[in-house]
This record gives C-alpha cells, structure tokens and sequence, in this order.
C-alpha cells in the first residue's frame, strides 16, 4: 500500500493512483475541473497506446533533454494538473537542465497560481514565476495571454506539458522552440510541436530527466546533432501507428 489503499499489485494501479491524485488537486484548489476532463481524454489516449513509454516518445524524450540543455533560457510551464501528478519530478527537471519554472493556467486565477507556487515550493522549487504576469502571448485574450515578462516570454525553449491547441501555437508563432508533452498525437498542441512527446506525462518528465542527466557533458556541437536529425512528423505519425493498432514500431 501507498498514497491510496490499493496494493501496488492491482493491474491498474498506476491508473487508480494518478486518478487519486487529480481529484486531490482539485480538492487542494489546484488542479481545475476541466483538469479533470483533460485527463479524462489523456486516459483514453494511454490506454491506446499501452501505458508504456513507446520507442517514439523515448527519442522525442532525448530530443527534449537535448534542447532543453541547450537553450539559452529554459522555461517549463506548469499547470493543474502537472502540479498534482508531477510536482516533485518537475522540480527535478528544471534543476538538472537549468530550468526556471513558471505556472501557466488556462482558467487563470491569482489563487490557483499561489496555490501552485507554494506546492511546487514544498516539492523544493524557488523562484517559481508566474505571479507578476507582466507580459502577453500575442494573438490571444487577455487572461490566457498572461505570461512573465523574465519568464515564458524571454524564454528560447519551453517545455508546455497537456498546453492547450490555441497557446501552443501563438506560442510557436512567437518563435520559440516548444516541446509538448501530450498523450494525443493528434492534438493541436503535438501538432504545433517542435518536439511532441506522446507520453503520459507521469513518465514523461522522468524520462526526459534521465536523458538530460546522460547527456549533461556532451558537446555543444553533439546535442546540435541530435536536435538537427529529429523527425517531428515521423515521431507523431508512430504514435499514431501505435494508436490505430498498425503499429511502425
Ligand atoms: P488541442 O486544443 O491541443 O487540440 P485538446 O482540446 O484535446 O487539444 P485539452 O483538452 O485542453 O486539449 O488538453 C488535454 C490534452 O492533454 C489532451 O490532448 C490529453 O490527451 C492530454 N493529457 C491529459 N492528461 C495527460 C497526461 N497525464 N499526460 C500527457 N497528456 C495528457
């Protein structure tokens, strides 16, 4: 037994625990109720895909780490339910890339955004941004377009984990480089992507962290490789293979 009454033994544990966490954010104030719809349509997605890390999603993986080490100024954005599923492993990840971390809401309310600082905060985090929201994506509505001026909208790289269709794409349209963790390859985020990781995120993160430990002393001109070869298209369409049960891979 763990954090919920079930034995780790039952087939669907790993489902059952990340449920149990959702509907703990919510009742902490810091995941959304529409948190909770996206990560029913992100179920259905890992499910189809088999609740595994497909060989696609590990590359895209290393890919993300490489970009991430890379960058200039490294961003990961962090909302509801990145908060209550991911909290410690993303605070994990932004120390071994050199990353700030900025929390980034689609219903946007000053609350919910201290709720999530402080969480991340006792999962190790400072300096989390996201408070001042002193600068706007261009392209979208006031409340969604709010961003940090030090934070996303300086950033060159951002990680946006389950970001919807519409700011992944006035984000790219801003010309940074964006790497979306979503488990539907065919969403309008994964499709925007410089980088999709069709993974669930509950693996994703860790994934992409051991990566970026591997590659932490490689060269500057050897991580520029690896971005370069990177076949966006060819990782989403895998993905969708696997999804559709003609698997590629
Ligand atoms: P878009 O606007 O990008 O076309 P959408 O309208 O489906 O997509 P939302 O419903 O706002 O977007 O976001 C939910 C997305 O997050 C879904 O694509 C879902 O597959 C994904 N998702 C939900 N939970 C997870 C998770 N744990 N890991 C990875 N992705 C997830």
């Amino acid at each position: 037994m763990s954090e919920i009454e079930i034995p780790e033994s039952h087939p669907r544990y790993e489902s059952l625990l990340t449920r149990h966490r959702i509907e703990a954010g919510v009742e902490q104030g810091i995941t959304s109720q529409q948190g909770l719809i996206a990560h029913g349509r992100g179920e259905a997605f890992d499910y189809l895909l088999g609740e595994e890390t497909i060989p696609s999603a590990d590359e895209a993986a290393r890919v993300a780490a490489a970009h991430l080490l890379r960058a200039d100024y490294p961003v990961l954005s962090v909302n509801g339910n990145v908060a209550a599923l991911v909290p410690e492993e993303i605070v994990t990840l932004a120390g071994v890339t050199g990353a700030d971390l900025e929390v980034n809401l689609f219903n946007r309310t000053e609350d919910r955004v201290q709720a999530i600082v402080e969480h991340l905060e006792a999962h190790g985090a400072t300096d989390v941004k996201g408070l001042a929201a002193d600068a706007r994506i261009p392209g979208l509505d006031h409340e969604r377009a709010k961003v940090d001026a030090d934070g996303i909208s300086d950033a060159d790289v951002v990680l946006v984990p389950l970001e919807d269709g519409d700011r992944a794409e006035a984000l790219a349209a801003m010309g940074k480089t964006e790497i979306v963790i979503d488990l539907n390859p065919l969403s309008r985020s994964a499709q925007t992507a410089a980088v999709p990781v069709v993974d669930n995120i509950i693996r994703a993160i860790p994934t992409i962290t051991e990566h970026a430990r591997d590659l932490q002393d490689t060269s500057d001109a050897d991580l520029d490789a690896i971005v370069e070869s990177f076949d966006a298209d060819g990782v989403r369409a895998a993905a969708e293979a696997r999804i559709r049960g003609d698997s590629l891979e």
